[in-house]
């Protein structure tokens, strides 16, 4: 007997691992292993989620014109731009399916989203790596990294696992010196939570230029990681391919709804915002406070380099704070440990169990 056979690429991808949800002989264990928001979701986005159940038999709008109504009013985008999606993962597969060939180039940055290699790979395309200059995206290395064959350019800002920034600037340089047949993704999966006044997601561009497209996220800031929904503003003509492409009912009734709930309530991302930047002025410095590097993140979540503590490293810090219910996550090509930000009780739990790890130590 012979089995079907599938397509050549997917036999070489490696399948993508949910961060760990769940500790054996933890009832209740602390999940900070996925980057999900500490504050929950805006009462606003509840509501409209609930008052869908009445129409669960209609399909949802596949238009999908209130939720990009609302979002292009408060962004102060063009709503015909806005195309939503199944998460933004969704969003970022549909357009390298949509302009990437077998042969072909993805250029990533040496920390990236593990989904993005998985969508380059399935089309038969290569990944192609830029170095980083210090856990920041570097710009130059991405321009001398592009090749003729270079289909897309995919770079998260802020990144993940890293929560480092580029700054507008350097955001522009890309822009400005990739070639115009280069589809450019700016990911602001954590733009929400960047208070930096030289930070710009880049939708400018997305608006103006032929070749970029920006997406976002309800699964972070907005706290609906459950419901799946992500959103891109694209060119016109790009909006119009992944439209093609992409399911008509991609985005559920309830998701959408709930969607534009949260939208319009922005007062809670501003608190989400806040809350987070405290956080991490507690825990940046009082992670360095204990010997250990620590990304200079902007996001919500940080990574923790335990190698400047001799006789530390991550598996045993893993283990040592899984061990007392809290859940972090290696990441990245040099595995260190990525950890959420949680709220303040949790935050400071992260540190004292981080400090009796290291106490331990001598
Ligand atoms: C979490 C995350 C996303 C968001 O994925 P969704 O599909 O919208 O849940 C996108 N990019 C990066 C880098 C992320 O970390």
């Amino acid at each position: 007997m012979t089995a079907p056979s599938s397509r050549g690429p997917l036999n070489e991808i490696q399948r993508y691992q949910q961060g760990k949800s769940a500790l054996p002989g933890h009832e209740a264990p602390l999940k900070l292993s996925s980057n999900e928001s500490a504050y929950g979701s805006s009462d606003a986005a509840r509501e409209a989620y609930v008052a869908t159940r009445d129409l669960l038999h209609r399909y949802p709008d596949g238009s999908q014109t209130a939720l990009r109504e609302a979002i292009a009013e408060v962004h102060g985008l063009p709503a015909e731009q806005i195309v939503c999606g199944n998460g933004s993962e969704e969003l970022i597969g549909l357009v390298v399916r949509c302009y990437v060939n077998a042969g072909d180039e993805v250029l990533l940055t040496r920390n990236h989203f593990v989904m993005c290699p998985i969508y380059a790979r399935a089309q038969g395309a290569e990944v192609l790596l830029a170095e980083e200059r210090d856990d920041v995206v570097d710009v130059d290395a991405l321009l001398r990294a592009v090749t003729p064959r270079t289909r897309v350019v995919i770079v998260a800002n802020p990144n993940n696992p890293t929560g480092t920034y580029a700054p507008r600037a350097d955001i522009a340089r890309l822009v400005d010196a990739l070639p115009e047949d280069v589809v450019l993704i700016l990911d602001g999966a954590y733009a929400e939570y960047v208070t930096e006044e030289d930070f710009d997601d880049g939708a400018t561009y997305a608006v103006e230029r032929a070749n970029v497209v920006v997406t976002h996220t309800f699964s972070k800031i907005y706290g609906l990681a459950g419901l799946r929904v992500g959103w891109a503003v694209a060119p016109p003509a790009i909006i119009d391919t992944i439209n093609r492409l992409r399911t008509p009912f991609n985005v559920s009734a309830a998701a959408l709804a709930a969607a534009t709930a949260a939208m319009r309530d922005q007062a809670f991302v501003a608190e989400a915002r806040r809350r987070n930047r405290e956080a991490l002025d507690v825990l940046l410095p009082g992670i360095r406070a204990l010997g250990f590097a620590v990304t200079n993140s902007v996001a919500n979540f940080y990574l923790i380099d335990l190698s400047t503590v001799a006789g530390a490293n991550t598996a045993d810090a893993v283990m040592h704070l899984e061990a007392n219910g809290v859940i972090p996550r290696p990441a990245g090509p040099d595995g260190r440990l990525r950890i959420t930000v949680g709220t303040p009780n949790e935050n400071q739990r992260v540190l004292e169990l981080l400090a009796a790890y290291r106490a331990g130590l001598s």
